[in-house]
């Protein structure tokens, strides 16, 4: 269903610029009519980002994408997500070949979340928590991909990421946020590349926003 929709969708973003084969094969092949509330289906395959309840969005499949595309990723390779949110990130990643981690906050969205990626065979390992601390147990991490935008750079996820892996994260105010690109290239020293003017929903925990 909606394969003629998902190719456009593919067209449209790597007009906007994404050039990873993987990536786009990625999006060409994930049905993220599954992954949005029934009533948004029809909107799915618009490059918008969509309501999935509790105040909270599924991406823009562009900043997906784009996001995808900053990690650099090799098929094999061990990926963090904070924010599993809708799974549909998570699910990008796992069709490219990567060992899949993800953590989300709100216990409601993670169940209603854990019980479709089981219902779709996705192995994607989810837990739920603070994802600011991270997910020792199997650091380190290749890649990092927040989701949500972060008042600064929690230092659990520096410490978690591989020597020459990178984190993607949005960080700045509220309202707006910068994408950070940072690639660890020493224990503790990092190259940060800046893309201006993304809007994410806020990242809540002990390493980013307070609970209000
Ligand atoms: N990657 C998701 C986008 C989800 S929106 C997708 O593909 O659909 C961001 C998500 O981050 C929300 O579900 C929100 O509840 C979650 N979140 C916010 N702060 C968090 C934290 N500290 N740890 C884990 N998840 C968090």
């Amino acid at each position: 269903m909606y394969e003629t929709e998902r190719q456009e969708l593919v067209d449209k973003i790597s007009l906007k610029g994404i050039t990873d084969k993987a990536v786009l094969n990625a999006i060409g092949e994930v049905e993220r009519h599954k992954f949005v509330p029934v009533a948004m289906k029809q909107h799915a395959y618009n490059d918008v980002a969509l309501p999935i309840g509790h105040g909270q969005t599924i991406s823009q499949p562009f900043t997906v994408a784009f996001m995808t595309q900053a990690l650099k990723l090799n098929p094999g390779g061990k990926v963090l997500e904070i924010g599993t949110g809708s799974g549909y990130q998570a699910a990008i990643l796992l069709k490219m070949g990567m060992e899949v981690y993800s953590i989300e906050r709100n216990v409601d969205i993670f169940y209603k979340t854990r019980k479709l990626l089981d219902e779709m065979e996705l192995r994607i390992n989810t837990k739920c928590g603070d994802g600011t601390l991270g997910w020792e147990e199997f650091a380190p991490y290749d890649g990092i991909i927040v989701t949500a935008g972060s008042p600064t750079i929690p230092n659990s996820l520096k410490k978690q990421l591989a020597l020459g892996g990178r984190m993607v994260i949005p960080v700045g105010d509220k309202t707006s946020q910068r994408l950070k690109i940072v690639t660890k290239l020493e224990e503790e020293k990092f190259g940060i590349e800046e893309i201006p003017e993304f809007a994410f929903v806020p990242l809540i925990g002990r390493e980013g926003w307070n609970e209000k």
